[in-house]
């Protein structure tokens, strides 16, 4: 069995683990330098910072497994501390946390597919952008954006988010109704944006909680947290804040000059935070995520009648829960599918 995953995103790594024992010869193209998509990592003057997916939650027993029991655990982290509240006005209120744990590593986000990957003999080519597919001969064949040849498979795995995914459907070279059907339902699910403002400073904010979201859906800001509560993320006596902007704001300054949509979005932090040090980062770091978080799920049945031609989708958008543990989950159960299909 000869399988192709494009992206190598948490499902994606998911996927190519779930395959590990299945014999199959598993290729992985990502177009990014890195692995773990959306739950991404970066390092910068002595931190490390998670600037897309802030952590996982323990809500799937199976992903928990893998994460505590499986996979190596060291420098597996919680974070302890609260998530707190605030209004449209910025009225900040105590605790909307349950019992669940936050996890991370000490070392970012992007272990988990790096993990994962770890554990499998998937060959994973980076820096490489899928933009033809096309069916010959009953197998899939693949090249990139400059139409060089990437191979042919007998399975192909499409993880890039719904409107990616859906951008490589239009354009499949293959004769057959359920592509046609496919590429609709996968092209109907909706995207929230969100702008991300990374402020580091000097000095600690003492404040009684890792992060505050808003509530209402009508505030600048959606999310703000402090990644300095991270193990090993930030030395200390430092403090570096991630804002995740509220959708509607973010999507409405996706394609403005970043420098911009940062400086707008420090002004309503530190209004927030009513901590005019706030105002003044010694240094910032900025992604605008175009398609940040799926707003629904894949409707029909059109991904599971593709899947007799060995043609599968999988991702966060596929089950329509914008979190990583759904995004491994879909990708372990999709693994076992292919593997149970040969
Ligand atoms: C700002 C933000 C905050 C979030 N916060 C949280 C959180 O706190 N907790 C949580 O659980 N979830 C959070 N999420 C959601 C979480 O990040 C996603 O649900 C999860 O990472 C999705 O994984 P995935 O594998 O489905 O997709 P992705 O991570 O998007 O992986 C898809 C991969 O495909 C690659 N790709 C795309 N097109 C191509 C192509 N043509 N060729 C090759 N490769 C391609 C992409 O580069 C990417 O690496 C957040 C997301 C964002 C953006």
């Amino acid at each position: 069995m000869t399988v192709a995953i494009v992206g190598a995103g948490a499902a994606g790594a998911a996927i190519a683990y779930s395959l590990r024992e299945a014999g199959a010869d598993v290729t992985v193209f990502e177009k990014s330098r890195g692995v773990c998509g959306r739950a991404a990592t970066r390092r910068r003057e002595g931190c490390r910072y998670d600037y897309g997916a802030n952590y996982v939650k323990d809500d799937d027993e199976r992903v928990t497994r893998l994460l505590t029991e499986e996979l190596d655990t060291d420098g597996l982290v919680e974070i302890e501390d609260p998530v707190w509240t605030f209004d449209g006005e910025g009225a900040i209120s105590e605790g909307r946390d349950g019992d669940e744990r936050k996890r991370t590593y000490e070392a970012g986000i992007t272990q988990i597919a790096k993990r994962l990957f770890a554990r499998t003999d998937a060959t994973v080519h980076r820096e490489t952008r899928v933009g033809a597919v096309s069916r010959e001969d009953g197998d899939w064949s693949l090249a990139d954006t400059e139409d060089t040849d990437l191979g042919t498979f007998d399975t192909l795995v499409l993880t890039p988010p719904a409107p990616q995914t859906a951008e490589l459907l239009a354009t499949t070279r293959w004769d057959d109704g359920r592509r046609v059907t496919l590429h609709d339902a996968v092209a109907a699910v909706d995207y929230a944006s969100v702008f991300t403002a990374v402020c580091h400073y000097p000095f600690t904010l003492d404040r009684p909680w890792y992060a505050l979201v808003n509530t209402d859906r009508n505030h600048q800001v959606g999310w703000l947290s402090r990644e300095e509560l991270k193990p090993g993320h930030v030395p200390d006596g430092e403090s570096l804040l991630v804002a995740q902007m509220g959708h509607d704001w973010s999507g409405e300054r996706i394609d403005d000059d970043p420098q911009d949509v940062l400086r707008q979005s420090v002004g309503h932090v530190t209004e927030l935070l009513g901590d005019d040090r706030v105002a003044d980062p010694d240094w910032t770091d900025t992604q605008g995520w175009r398609y940040a978080l799926p707003n629904d799920g894949l409707s029909g049945n059109a991904h599971r009648e593709c899947e007799a031609a060995g043609l599968y989708v999988a991702g966060d958008w596929v089950v329509g829960e914008a979190r990583v543990h759904a995004a491994l989950r879909n990708g372990l159960d999709v693994g076992e599918r292919i593997a149970e299909r040969h």
